[in-house]
């Protein structure tokens, strides 16, 4: 009774707010299989993310039992008169409040109780076609329990994350990579058929061959053409273990040019290439006790100053070699062939050997003992770029063994690249103009512990250093997980593909009311009230 007054209070100041048309009761009798929510905690979650760096607090937040309640409650923005924003938020794991809005509806795509939310019956668990060899999800899924659903029918998504507690919505937004990515493609480029909910509030299949201006548009999209609540994702037989491998290189060039070889191999037989390739930097010997390190186990010590370092700066290749019971046979000497051709030093090789679920949800291991330290929910400053081969030498020089110095890095610096080959030109997603691309990925965390070095304005400050080194240099980076807060910026992000950008926008979602967090569009209603803004 207390959360129905609350509601209609709520809603009753959206109307006054934003002008909404729609009779309270009627939004109140939107008639939602799920819930929405004013009670101040579910509030106070919708309004921050991973990266505590932004706060913005809706009005209210659904909890949707269907793809309907998304349906109407996006159709009742669009016909209001004056309209109110909506963000779907997958797992809340983005960095900048991309899944952030204010005073309009955030509708929590992940959790809550499970309904049949896809008419696909059994409460809506991913549905494995073993035929097809695809998984039908739902929108807010998070990947490791699309990984348990499918392992039960010995069947694996081809391309994953690093860390798996994210939404399928949330990936797909964006590109979702990892060091299968060389080979398989990122996420977006192993989708079959997507549900979306327009910013029209329609609910439109689309796949390469229907609609399809709206499933390349939707992914690597950033959520603003559609809500995603179906997805049906290729699969391939899962393997059962993994061999692992880490090598380290103090030359940047002969690390870079191993890691360009392996991914060359992408067109190999099975057999003739690894199936991950990353790495990372080690600019300290900090980053052997942070979240990462857990692979370098007592039994396998790893003394970095032993280890001649170049300017101090290591690096660090990262290889899989996955296989069941009719290959074991055969994986030392594939990967021994493998690694036969690399020039990492000698001494530094580091193996050891998991079932195939414990090396994808690796990060999760990491994640509880950062838990417990109290390291977990910290601001994280993340930046992540993707960076044109060509000039990857000039991004050491300039950032790896400049502005990081010898700084305590408290975060991972990733570094790996790509075929830009694997990326479906498509889509929404931007990458450099050259072949192969690398990701780097700084992700560090800010701590409150008197180390200059490590707060949060300093981590800001360098990042901002990083952007500006990049645009003195003529370094064409692209950022992986935009955040810009002028449209200047995001047509500069954007270049030859922002007039379609564009265009689609007005053709999906004509009022710009959705995933307003992203800072792309200003939905002209939220000026128009001069009380409302989305950022
Ligand atoms: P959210 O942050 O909730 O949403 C992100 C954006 O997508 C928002 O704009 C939101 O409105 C929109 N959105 C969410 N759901 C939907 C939907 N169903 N339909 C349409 N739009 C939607 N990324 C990688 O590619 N590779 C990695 O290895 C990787 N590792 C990570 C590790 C950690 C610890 C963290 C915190 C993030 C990592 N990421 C990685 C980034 C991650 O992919 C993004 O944060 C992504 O946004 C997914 O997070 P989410 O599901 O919580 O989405």
């Amino acid at each position: 009774m207390t959360t129905k007054l609350l509601l209609t209070f709520a809603i009753c100041r959206l109307i006054v707010t934003v002008g909404l048309t729609v009779d309270p009761s009627e939004l109140l009798l939107l008639g939602v299989d799920g819930q929405l929510s004013v009670d101040p905690f579910e509030v106070e979650t919708a309004s921050l993310d991973f990266g505590l760096l932004t706060r913005a607090e809706p009005m209210a937040v659904l909890h949707p039992g269907s793809a309907d309640d998304i349906a109407r409650l996006v159709r009742a923005a669009y016909i209001s008169s004056h309209g109110f924003t909506v963000s779907a938020r997958g797992h809340g794991h983005s960095i900048n409040g991309q899944a952030q809005t204010s005073n309009g509806v955030v509708i929590e795509m992940s959790g809550g109780s499970r309904g049949s939310r896809l008419g696909l019956g059994k409460l809506d668990k991913p549905q494995v076609s073993v035929k097809e060899k695809h998984v039908e999800v739902w929108g807010g899924e998070l990947w490791i329990d699309v990984l348990r659903s499918t392992l039960e029918h010995g069947l694996a998504p081809k391309s994953w994350t690093d860390y798996l507690y994210l939404s399928v919505g949330g990936t797909l937004s964006n590109g979702g990579i990892s060091g299968q990515a060389f080979n398989h493609g990122p996420q977006i480029s192993n989708v079959y058929e997507l549900d979306v909910v327009t910013g029209k509030g329609e609910i439109l299949t689309c796949s390469e061959e229907k609609n399809s201006e709206l499933f390349h548009a939707v992914l690597g999209g950033l959520g603003q053409f559609g809500i995603i609540t179906r997805a049906r994702i290729a699969l391939e037989p899962a393997p059962q273990r993994v061999r692992w491998i880490r090598v380290l290189y103090s030359n940047f060039s002969t690390f870079t040019r191993d890691q360009e070889h392996l991914i060359s191999l992408h067109g190999n037989p099975i057999s003739r290439k690894f199936d991950y390739v990353e790495g990372f930097v080690i600019v300290d010997e900090g980053l052997i006790n942070n979240w990462r390190s857990s692979f370098f186990s007592p039994r396998n010590p790893v003394k970095i100053s032993s280890i001649a370092g170049n300017g101090g700066v290591l690096y660090c290749l990262e290889i899989t070699k996955n296989y069941d019971e009719s290959t074991a046979g055969n994986i030392d000497q594939e990967v021994e062939a493998l690694m036969k051709g690399l020039n990492f030093i000698p001494s530094s090789v580091f193996t050891t050997d998991l079932p195939y679920i414990d090396f994808l949800d690796r990060v999760h291991q990491a994640e509880l003992k950062l838990r417990a330290k109290g390291l977990w929910e910290v601001p994280h400053p993340w930046l992540n770029l993707f960076v044109p081969k060509s000039r990857m030498a000039d991004l050491d020089r300039g950032v790896f063994k400049g502005i990081l110095g010898n700084n305590k890095t408290s975060g991972p610096i990733l570094i790996y690249p790509m075929n830009k080959s694997k990326w479906d030109q498509r889509s929404s997603a931007v990458t450099p103009d050259e072949d192969v691309f690398y990701l780097v990925a700084l992700l560090r965390s800010a701590l409150d512990n008197g180390e200059e070095t490590q707060s949060l304005e300093y981590l800001t400050n360098q990042n901002h250093k990083i952007l500006r080194f990049c645009d003195d240099a003529g370094i064409k980076v692209k950022q992986y997980l935009p955040h810009y807060t002028t449209q200047e910026e995001w047509m500069d992000h954007f270049g030859d593909k922002w007039d379609q950008f564009y265009r689609r926008k007005m053709e999906f979602d004509p009022r710009q009311l959705l995933a307003t967090g992203q800072r792309i569009f200003n939905p002209s209603f939220t000026s128009s009230t001069g009380t409302v803004s989305p950022w």
